[in-house]
């Protein structure tokens, strides 16, 4: 099966339960016109972020790693648009120029009021961030050796009963080879040596390429 199979596959899913979207449609336009990398999450897996954000009754998210590149910026729109109205998503991005095609896209999503960008190296931006009351979600997508800091502070400013979502955990099934020891799957490792004794959360790995349906009840 080749990752074109998987685009097929992922098109084919989305026609029936993802209606095409003016806003993600506009930023997908604007990140090819300035060629970012590829790297966002899937809409299928921003739907997910968006259900599980309402089956929480989210009302305070953070997201760490704004910017995708294939739409811009995909997982925060669709965990913005999950938000009441009185909802907020904090979202931190260390690249000034990630920041800015960001911010252009946000209000043309409806979300201005809604988002707010805290531009610089995450792990020095959570270390000063104290929220009150808690996060309720927040979802981890950003350099992956930073991910066992990430989720560290990321449980310090969750609720009891908050969710976190750590992306690329699995990167091909090459996290699982230990003869690989790239930086980027050694920051995955350590996050999961950490879970292995951390008696403040519970947690599983979603190798999504089987596929799971998730319905929330409306
Ligand atoms: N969540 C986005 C989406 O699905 O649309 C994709 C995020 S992309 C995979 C990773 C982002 O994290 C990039 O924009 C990158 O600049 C940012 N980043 C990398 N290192 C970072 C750091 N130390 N602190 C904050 N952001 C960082």
């Amino acid at each position: 099966t080749t990752i074109y199979d998987w685009a097929r596959s992922d098109e084919y899913h989305n026609s029936f339960l993802i209606p095409k979207d003016p806003a993600i449609n506009y930023a997908i336009t604007k990140s090819q016109e300035i060629g970012l990398p590829d790297i966002s999450v899937t809409e299928a897996q921003g739907k997910f972020l968006n259900l599980l954000a309402r089956s929480l009754g989210a009302k305070r998210v953070l997201e760490i790693g704004t910017l995708g590149g294939r739409v811009i910026p995909c997982s925060t729109i669709w965990l913005g648009r999950a938000l009441p109205e009185d909802g907020h998503l904090t979202t931190l991005e260390i690249n000034e120029v990630h920041a800015k095609v960001a911010e252009g896209n946000i209000p043309n999503a409806g979300l201005a009021s809604k988002v707010t960008i805290k531009v610089g190296p995450a792990a020095e931006t959570l270390k000063e961030l104290n929220q009150t009351p808690a996060f309720d979600l927040a979802f981890i997508d950003a350099d992956k050796p930073g991910n066992l800091t990430y989720f560290l502070e990321a449980r310090r400013l969750l609720r009891k009963g908050g969710v976190i979502i750590v992306d690329n955990v699995v990167r091909n099934a090459t996290v699982a080879d230990p003869a690989l020891k790239d930086p980027d799957n050694e920051g995955v490792r350590a996050l999961l040596e950490h879970l292995k004794v951390d008696k403040e959360v519970d947690a599983t790995t979603i190798a999504t390429v089987g596929g799971f349906l998730y319905a929330l009840k409306l």
